[in-house]
């Protein structure tokens, strides 16, 4: 039996570098301030439970910043709104910033465009923190556009110059089109394309591996909608697509049957856990 493993499975670039600061604040912990990380570094319960025993905890928003006065703050790699930075100095906490650099340029974009009396347009998910980061960079008006209707009704001053950003994680084809919806008005456009082509790499790969195999194997948190998103594309290849957590939900799951297995993983999913289903499979 061929077993095939995703060469993007697993963490990106910028989830790497945010797993990697939090290790690095665990080791230089001197017991005098606690790390906190401003949302689950990731999304999976695995990595946020072992961290927690490691004494990581997580503040949901800044209304939690007077209970982690002068403590040790890490902002993860989604990035946050100005705000929060603001009011961590406020209360005299100390920022670790593990932003991808992918998405601190968005920011800055915003931030300039603004400043130069641009209307920023977001094709992007308002409710994703992320966006909702993004949004708190702005500094002129500012619209997040997420579906075709809203990319449809979209309207602004006509005088106005428009710049278009993306959230990194947007679909190309449906950015795509919605910005092509939104030029058809006329505004001067200006398109800046900022989705990070890690999730396009790891989509395609996934499809391509699921089209060819028997099985196949998608790893992540059920919560983790990028792995959803992968579990979806590999299901519509390969009828046989378990979406699992960790290896433990493999018992009992035939895997036998079949010429080929394959295994892809969500960017939140950390690599010892692939390799515990890559064992698991090549022992069969
Ligand atoms: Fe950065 Fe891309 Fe990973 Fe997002 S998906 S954290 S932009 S590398």
């Amino acid at each position: 039996m061929e077993v095939r493993l995703a060469e993007s499975a697993g963490f990106c670039f910028g989830v790497n570098r945010a797993m990697d600061k939090v290790s690095e604040q665990i080791r230089k912990a001197d017991g005098n301030k606690k790390i906190y990380t401003y949302g689950p570094i990731i999304h999976n319960s695995e990595v946020v439970r072992d961290l927690k025993e490691k004494g990581v905890d997580i503040v949901e928003s800044t209304d939690e910043f007077e209970k982690i006065r002068g403590q040790i703050l890490i902002i993860r790699s989604h990035g946050v709104a100005k705000a929060v930075y603001d009011k961590a100095k406020d209360y005299g906490i100390t920022v670790e910033d593990a932003t991808c650099p992918f998405v601190s340029k968005i920011h800055d974009i915003v931030r300039k465009r603004g400043e130069e009396g641009w209307h920023v347009v977001i094709i992007g998910d308002a409710t994703h923190p992320e966006v909702e980061g993004i949004v708190g960079w702005a500094t002129g008006p500012v619209t997040v556009v997420n579906t075709e209707e809203e990319a449809e009704t979209f309207s602004c001053n006509n005088n106005a110059k428009l710049c278009i950003v993306s959230q990194t994680t947007f679909n190309a084809q449906r950015f795509k089109h919605f910005v092509e919806i939104i030029k058809e008005k006329g505004y001067y456009t200006d398109v800046i394309n900022t989705i990070c082509n890690a999730t396009a790499v790891r989509q395609s790969e996934a499809a391509e591996i699921s089209m060819h195999a028997d099985k196949m194997i998608v790893i992540g948190d059920p919560q983790s909608s990028n792995t959803k998103k992968l579990a979806d594309i590999c299901r519509s290849n390969c009828k046989d697509t378990y979406h699992i957590q960790t290896v433990r939900d493999l018992t009992g799951t035939d895997l036998q049957s079949g010429t080929c297995v394959g295994i892809t993983a969500g960017a939140s999913t950390p690599n010892h856990l692939i390799q515990e289903v890559l064992l698991y499979v090549r022992g069969i």
